[in-house]
């Protein structure tokens, strides 16, 4: 056997979602993260397809933190015979309860809705990817260390976290096994991030893998000050407007941090002492986490920052229901692009007032409810109901959790000289593409790699990683590019592309034509099918 250190890549190359690399060395297995690949459909349906590995002789997983397409799919590896520990901090461990459990649940409910549909459709019923119980099992494997302690996942493997500066335990995690130093980054934080200091790490590894998320993108540098005076200035406009101010929100950190920044303006008195509903079961489970680590995050007051008295956490279907009739509100629910949860419900009792106030703090992606309010469609269907928006919408896009392309830079060089390999993961293909670029005149004569899903490298130390193992070019075309980024793309351009033909009647005439394309796709279905049943 050999106690080379090898890198398997299952996830987060070339694309953002399913983080989980697999170390190996001298028959100990190491997984630094198992998440959930979430996004387009062919994405998720990634999370259906075997592990590229036997669950039962995976040692130990290193977690950097509780997002679920870092952790999601920890429930099913232990579903199919995972029985070592998850190694996290003990916020992570914390959050980690509700966020599998909730995960659970959605599991559970996604595919009792599929099934009723199969049901009367006569066909087979599906499993559910995992349950609540398989999530509160795996919750229960959970080991938990303090940042920059080393600990020993597997036998020749020692381990400790670095501060990542992205969420509530998020960490960076170092590796060392088989004489080879490396250093995963996890997802890393801006810098001016509410309650935790900036990035941190040694320098001098092997090998370094670094998040590319916003590898092609600058922000302005905003201060929590500067993002708190925004805030201020849309609660203000909101409340003047008499209606009230829906803020759809993640429920992990962004909820929070909004918290923070409420509950500093009113004991400041810079805005009105307005009630504040916090009404998503999740967000307020995650507040609790932040609470009873108060005394550990920064510019947290941990007497009354989460126990403002403004503040009402709503639990039960009914007290959601019962805000219905309250106006002159802040109200926050999940989720946070509007796919799912109460917020649709809010929306439906306050898009069509001309006195309320729809705030958005997060990115919306391409093709979600949140996206088509903010690009100011003037109605929308939300849950088989048609609505009117007469609503304000208004957004405020300098709250963030991960760095930008400058921060990324920065920390990379920080961790500088890296004698093997610098990989680029956790990115799309543009975001890498500019990063390498940037990254090989910030830290010249290092070698770079963008990996791709499925591929093994032998990780030696002191000199370039050597890959061992192809991996899953087929999928990466795929997730670059399935049919929902074409549609996105052809929608954005076609309202461009039409306003290009000077004549009305032209372009009238490029419109029918368009139809009699996709019309003849129609039937060649009906026909299709027609056939078939002969
Ligand atoms: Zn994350």
């Amino acid at each position: 056997m050999t106690s080379e250190l090898t890198l398997t890549l299952h996830g987060a190359a070339r694309t953002v979602t399913g983080s989980c690399h697999e170390f190996v060395c001298g028959g100990s297995r190491v997984l630094v993260d198992c998440g959930m690949f979430q996004g387009s459909r062919t994405l998720e349906g990634l999370n259906q397809g075997a592990f590229g590995f036997d669950p039962r002789k995976v040692d130990a997983v290193v977690l950097t933190h509780a997002h679920i397409d870092h952790s999601g799919l920890l429930p099913r590896l232990v579903a199919e015979g995972f029985t070592g520990r998850i190694w996290c901090t003990q916020p992570t461990a914390d959050l980690l309860e509700y966020m599998l459990a909730d995960a659970g649940r959605i599991q559970e409910a996604d595919t009792q809705r599929r099934n009723r549909r199969r049901d009367r459709a006569g066909e087979e019923e599906f499993a559910p990817l995992y349950t609540e119980a398989d999530a509160l099992a795996a919750w229960g494997q959970c080991a938990s260390v303090e940042y920059e302690e080393w600990f020993e996942p597997a036998p020749g493997f020692r381990a400790r976290f670095w501060n990542a500066g992205h969420i509530l335990g998020s960490a960076s995690a170092e590796l060392q096994a088989g004489g080879t130093h490396v250093l995963c980054s996890g997802d890393l934080g801006p810098e001016n991030k509410a309650f935790h200091p900036d990035p941190e790490g040694p320098a001098g590894f092997d090998h370094v893998l670094c998040e590319s998320t916003y590898g092609d993108r600058e922000r302005e540098p905003v201060t929590i000050e500067m993002r708190r005076k925004l805030l201020e200035a849309e609660i203000r406009g909101a409340l003047s407007r008499g209606g009230n101010l829906v803020i759809p929100t993640f429920a992990l950190e962004r909820t929070q941090e909004l918290l923070l920044d409420i509950a500093e303006l009113i004991r400041a008195k810079a805005i009105p002492d307005v009630p504040v509903f916090i009404d998503s079961p999740l967000a307020s489970r995650a507040t609790k986490v932040f609470a009873r680590h108060a005394d550990e995050l920064e510019d947290v007051d941990p007497d009354c920052t989460f126990n403002c008295p403004n503040f009402h956490f709503t639990e039960s279907v009914a007290e959601s229901i019962r805000l219905n009739s309250v106006s002159g509100a802040i109200i926050m629910a999940a989720s946070g692009m509007c796919e799912a949860g109460r917020i649709r419900h809010h929306l439906i009792h306050n898009l069509h007032k001309r006195e309320s106030t729809v705030l958005f703090v997060g990115y919306q992606a391409e093709g979600t409810l949140g996206r088509v309010i903010l690009e100011g469609a003037g109605r929308v269907r939300i849950s088989g109901e048609d609505v009117i928006v007469r609503a304000a919408i208004r957004r405020i896009d300098s709250y963030s959790a991960h760095a930008d392309q400058g921060e990324l830079l920065d920390w990379i060089a920080a961790r500088a000289p890296i004698g093997g390999t610098l990989f680029l993961v956790h990115g799309e293909q543009g975001a890498l593409d500019t990063l390498r670029g940037m990254a090989a005149n910030r830290v010249p004569g290092t070698n770079i790699a963008t990996p791709e899903i499925g591929e093994t490298y032998a990780l030696p130390p002191g000199a370039p990683a050597r890959r061992l193992k192809t991996g899953r070019s087929d999928l990466t075309r795929a997730l670059g590019h399935d049919w929902q980024n074409s549609y996105a793309e052809f929608v954005t351009g076609l309202k461009r592309d039409l306003s290009r033909i000077d004549d009305q009647r032209e372009r009238e005439r490029a419109i029918a034509e368009m139809r009699k394309v996709l019309d003849s796709y129609t039937r060649f279905r009906a026909d299709h099918k027609g056939r078939g049943r002969h």
